[in-house]
């Protein structure tokens, strides 16, 4: 544990709403949160979970089968793979199953391919599960993406697992068909290579464009890759504590030992909120989704006014991210 350090994003957070309850006037960037309420529809399941008394009980760690059945029916439709819901661990947040991941996969001096820049949770993570941190890093230039190149420079025999996020949280870049099959081509000529795929934000993107999954452009790696995902950003859901990893069996039930010790079920009232978010009507995140784009063409315009600031146009999430190293140093 001392070998890690505290969320930087969630430190600010706190400080930021802290002054926000003292009445100070601060908005506040720190945290990749949707400012919006959670969809009534949402909430109102909710509502009626807490009434119901069998959500007052402990439920499988592993989740809540409807649930689960649920995320295997997501991920088939947005991420282009067929899983069974028995690859469905339910977690505490995408955080837990980021955790569970690496502590699944990784041995002592295991390697970690991490495309920089990164989100500053996964260093932690690989840390915590005693692995190392090999940064990929790729710039403006060629809007924050690694290339098969890359990280084939970065190869080692003690890599275990390649890092993926798009669309991707710091930059909002998101890989390209393209791009992603020449990188899922390549981590299926490494024997052992796992992946990681956080697909978090995959259905916040814009300009049409469509966030592909590396297990749909390369199926044979769907034995050895573990997708993180969650309802957090898509629902405005980040308090209700829900997200989800889907792997292989073993893999699976390796973090469900993990799990049942650590946290057990995650709360029944939010897996029954998530159901209601995935089964039900998504026109209140296209409503969310119009938003996003609006201020993210309102920030990029606004940022690229800013001399020696580079802000490439981001294709997905919330995020915009200037490559401000020319200012670096004046
Ligand atoms: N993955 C990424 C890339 C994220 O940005 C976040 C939230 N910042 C998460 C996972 C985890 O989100 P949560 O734990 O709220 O589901």
């Amino acid at each position: 544990i001392g070998s890690i350090a505290e969320s930087a994003t969630l430190k600010v957070d706190a400080k930021a709403k802290s002054l926000q309850a003292a009445g100070r006037p601060v908005i506040s960037y720190a945290a990749g949160e949707p400012d919006f309420a959670t969809p009534a529809h949402i909430v109102e399941a909710a509502v009626a979970a807490v009434r119901d008394p069998k959500n007052h009980r402990y439920t499988p760690a592993i989740g809540l089968p409807d649930l689960r059945e649920a995320i295997a029916a997501k991920t088939k439709q947005d991420s282009g793979t067929e899983i069974s819901a028995a690859q469905v661990v339910v977690t505490n947040g995408g955080k837990q199953a980021v955790y569970q991941a690496f502590a699944t996969l990784l041995d002592p001096g295991d390697e970690v391919l991490l495309p920089a820049p990164y989100w500053t949770t996964y260093p932690e993570a690989i840390a915590l599960a005693g692995g190392k941190q090999v940064d990929v890093f790729a710039g403006s230039d060629q809007d924050y993406k690694v290339t098969v190149d890359q990280l084939e420079a970065h190869y080692t025999d003690k890599t275990k697992v390649l890092l993926m996020c798009s669309p991707s949280n710091p930059t909002g870049s998101v890989y390209s068909k393209e791009e992603l099959q020449a990188i899922g081509e390549w981590v299926a000529s490494k024997e052992n290579l796992w992946v990681i795929s956080d697909e978090i934000y995959q259905n916040l993107t814009y300009d049409g464009v469509y966030a592909h999954s590396i297990t749909e452009l390369v199926p044979e790696l769907a034995d050895r890759t573990i997708m993180v995902n969650g309802v957090a950003k898509t629902y405005a859901m980040t308090g209700w504590r829900l997200g989800w990893m889907v792997s292989p069996l073993d893999a699976a039930k390796a973090a469900n030992n993990l799990q049942s010790h650590l946290t057990s079920n995650v709360s029944n009232i939010s897996q029954r909120a998530a159901l209601a978010a995935l089964t039900g009507d998504q026109q209140p995140v296209r409503d969310m989704l119009a938003a996003f784009d609006r201020r993210r063409k309102v920030a990029v315009a606004e940022m690229n006014k800013v001399p020696g600031f580079v802000t490439p146009t981001p294709q997905g999430a919330f995020y915009v991210y200037s490559d401000v190293s020319a200012l670096i140093g004046k």
